[in-house]
């Protein structure tokens, strides 16, 4: 039977891992790994299935580098050395940074929990990675493009997503017709580091929405979330404006730092987010110093910055340990002058950021600014949600927990890479589908979608579908 079956996300959102089979193929998009804590414990969790060992696996798409889509990659292709597996070039190249990253916390992660006679698997090794990322079946995809040569009587083309670099969606079409999108994380705005896409040009889809039949399978992180729309204006020109609307508070917020002395800093992800929040910022004016792998991926991810580093408008901090340390000091006190300082982790619980947290954090002067998402339970988390003046508790490198006096003022600005209500409802419009699956979302995500699109009399559409856990949804 033709199915799609979700074996990742467990909890609205997490690791991630889509099967679709159909006219006896079975496709695999992505294999995330969702991050748990178990006491003082933290470890990294695969999709559910097992890798499905021992089954025969045709395709393996990669469609972008967060950790929840790509953290397991590298064991799902050694599960499977007969399957041909495609990823973009800039995911390509940013993979090599960011699975050497989750397999040293892996390493950590697994000592860790050992010396405290816990047991935890390891989800890939070295070798695993290097064959993954540079292995003998794997299709390299450097644009938008058409393969009618990778899994036997389909059609498969890929075409960007937005979101990230070199993120993709694909489109499917099965020899028995009936054609199956599926769009990874998506956003129709753009970006800074990569434009928005809501669909792709008529040139790469050449009839494809005209097909009969589509499924189209969707995210909707953000499927509650939309925003102003104004009589008139298109929806790239109300995106655009919404985001201008975040950047006037945001660099309203940094001027005010700026004016008491004090210094601004944002935790924040290295993949996506440090590239984007220095591109915002060097093109305002401001001096911004970078750290931790936010370092490496601000050089793959954003064209200028070997540019900008040579005209002294951005700076990374030191890869020498003694003179990074200086600096670290030196621009946390305020000794550089006024300067931004983005450093991961978002969560503050490792990396870079607690050694800056520690010292900016009691500065009065000083700001936290959060940009993304603030996840449950994290440091971050905590910070927003006590008075100042209140002491919390930073895990330091090795060093182990110090107690931090919080006295700085936070702030949040969302800056998703996700699509918002309105651009996930206007691809839907788009494409016409005659089966929607929404996936990767939480209950709100799921409903506001489901009520935006149905609520919509130009949708054709009324066979819609919940991906979730393990629960196999029939593909006509
Ligand atoms: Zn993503």
């Amino acid at each position: 039977m033709s199915m799609f079956c979700e074996y990742g996300q467990q909890a609205g959102i997490g690791a991630s891992m889509s099967v679709i089979r159909k006219d006896g193929k079975v496709i695999v998009v992505d294999s995330g790994i969702s991050f748990e804590k178990n006491g003082e414990l933290n470890f990294q969790l695969g999709p559910t299935g097992n890798y499905l060992q021992g089954e025969y696996v045709d395709l393996f798409i990669l469609t972008h580098d967060h950790a929840d889509h790509s953290g397991s990659a590298p064991r799902f292709v050694r599960e499977h050395p007969e399957a041909v597996v495609v990823m973009s070039k800039k995911v390509n190249e940013s993979l090599w940074v960011m699975l050497y990253d989750s397999l040293k916390i892996q390493t950590f992660d697994i000592k860790k929990a050992a010396g405290q006679g816990v047991t935890i698997e390891q989800i890939f090794n070295e070798d695993d990675l290097v064959n993954f990322l540079n292995g003998a079946n794997l299709l390299i995809i450097e644009e938008p493009g058409w393969y009618n040569d990778i899994v036997e009587g389909w059609d498969i083309g890929f075409y960007w997503a937005g979101h990230n670099p070199g993120a993709i969606s694909a489109y499917m079409i099965p020899p028995s017709g009936k054609p199956i999108q599926i769009t990874g994380d998506v956003s129709t705005h753009n970006l800074g580091i990569v434009d928005g896409v809501l669909t792709p040009p008529e040139s790469f889809l050449n009839g494809f929405y005209e097909l009969p039949g589509l499924t189209l399978i969707t995210e909707a992180t953000n499927g509650n979330r939309s925003i102003n729309r104004r009589p008139g204006r298109s929806l790239q020109e109300d995106l655009a404006h919404h985001i201008e609307k975040i950047d006037k508070a945001f660099f309203k917020t940094i001027d005010l730092v700026a004016s008491r002395g004090g210094v601004a800093f944002c935790p924040a992800f290295a993949n996506n987010r440090i590239p984007r929040l220095v591109k915002k910022l060097v093109q305002a004016g401001y001096p911004v110093w970078v750290d931790g792998l936010g370092r490496k991926m601000t050089h793959i991810q954003l064209q200028e910055a070997e540019q900008w580093k040579k005209e002294g408008k951005l700076n990374f901090f030191s890869e020498d340990r003694v003179q990074g340390s200086q600096e670290r000091e030196a621009a946390d006190r305020g000794e550089l002058g006024f300067c931004v300082i983005l450093a991961p982790s978002a969560t503050l619980e490792k990396g870079f950021a607690v050694e800056h947290a520690e010292r900016i954090l009691p500065g009065t002067n000083n700001a936290l600014i959060s940009t993304g998402h603030i996840f449950e339970g994290s440091v971050t988390k905590q910070i927003f949600e006590i008075e100042r003046g209140r002491t919390i508790w930073l895990n330091r490198f090795k060093a182990g927990p110090v107690a931090v006096n919080v006295r700085c003022d936070v702030h949040h600005f969302d800056y998703t890479g996700h699509d918002y209500q309105d651009g996930l409802a206007e691809r839907i419009l788009k494409a016409q589908p005659e089966t929607l699956i929404i996936h990767h979302c939480n209950d709100d995500g799921f409903t506001g979608l489901v009520d935006k699109v149905t609520s919509n009399p130009n949708l054709m559409c009324r066979d819609i579908h919940r991906g979730i856990h393990l629960q196999e949804i029939p593909l006509a």
